[in-house]
């Protein structure tokens, strides 16, 4: 395999530009108090640098779309105060443009098909004794298929040989130094789904980059997507943003609040209650707040003590 090396970033970076930055749900179901815990922290956080805010709606995953949810959330940001810039992107009519990324890789020989059924992958991971990492995928197609069997996914290679893109690194703005062996600890990950769908990975990039955006605010369960992000830049030619993960919201067990844990949508009717939640997560000031309005800005001038450097 020749060497394949990463594109410098774009001359006509964004963070030499003004703050932008986004919200970019999947309309899976309604909003809950993880949702607008990331969505505040994202919407102070451009407040603060006197940026613009942009919402994107991640409906690339049809089997987990839950109808009438994208009208339900920007319905829910409304009610709670939020104002976000310009028309809200909407990833399933983006398909072209994902294509267009997809296409790239494949002629600079970073992708390859692969035939592996989920079971495949697992039972070959168990089989080996050199991959501690379950989540791993063991490469089984990467030097091409086998004989007679179709291609099912896309998978996007991490490494050549002496590839420094192996090890990502990143300054997270509340995790702090952050380092990912892609080769050890996620391995070639699919862009194109066997269903046919893009990966959330692929088109998470292409949209942050089309959208210029300089910052991305999102909760810390993307914090172990972010160097596969960082590495699809690269191998892209795009700017890498800021990112600033903040902390989960949390069940009484310790796991993240979703919809599978069990979540409660936000109460449209108690705005203020579910904000002040939200700060409260968010370790703000904003408790004496009795209208929105003044509870946006006092959340602003909390959020700009504690969190915004210059
Ligand atoms: N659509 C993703 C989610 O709802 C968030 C993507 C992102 O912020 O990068 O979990």
């Amino acid at each position: 395999m020749s060497q394949l090396e990463y594109l410098p970033n774009s001359d006509a970076s964004p963070l030499t530009g003004r703050y932008r930055g986004r919200f970019a749900p999947s309309p899976t179901g309604p909003l809950h108090l993880g949702s607008l815990a990331a969505a505040m922290a994202g919407w102070l956080d451009a407040r603060a640098h006197q940026g613009e805010w942009l919402v994107r709606i991640e409906d690339i995953d049809p089997p987990r779309e839950v109808a009438g949810a994208t009208e339900n959330i920007l319905a829910t940001l409304t009610d709670f105060g939020f104002e976000w810039s310009g028309e809200v992107m909407v990833q399933s009519q983006r398909g072209a443009a994902y294509q267009a990324a997809f296409d790239r890789l494949e002629q600079a020989g970073w992708l390859y098909p692969c035939a592996c059924t989920r079971k495949e992958i697992s039972d070959s991971i168990t089989a080996s004794t050199t991959t501690s990492n379950a989540a791993v995928y063991p490469g089984t197609c990467r030097s091409g298929l086998p004989e007679g069997r179709p291609p099912r996914a896309w998978r996007m290679r991490v490494a050549h040989t002496n590839d420094s893109g192996n090890v990502i690194r990143f300054d997270d703005r509340h995790f702090g130094p952050q380092q990912q062996n892609l080769t050890t600890e996620v391995g070639d990950y699919v862009l194109k789904r066997a269903d046919g769908f893009w990966a959330y990975q692929l088109a998470v990039v292409v949209d942050d980059a089309e959208q210029g955006i300089t910052d991305v605010v999102r909760g810390s369960d993307l914090l172990d997507s972010t160097p596969r992000q960082i590495h699809l830049q690269r191998a892209l030619g795009l700017p890498t943003p800021r990112y600033l993960h903040v902390p989960v919201v949390e069940t009484k067990l310790g796991e993240k609040l979703s919809k599978q844990t069990g979540a409660k949508a936000l109460d449209r009717k108690h705005p203020l209650a579910e904000l002040r939640l939200a700060a409260q997560h968010l370790g703000l000031e904003a408790f004496g707040a009795t209208s929105i309005t003044q509870f946006w800005s006092q959340a602003t001038a909390s959020w700009q003590k504690r969190n915004v450097k210059y």
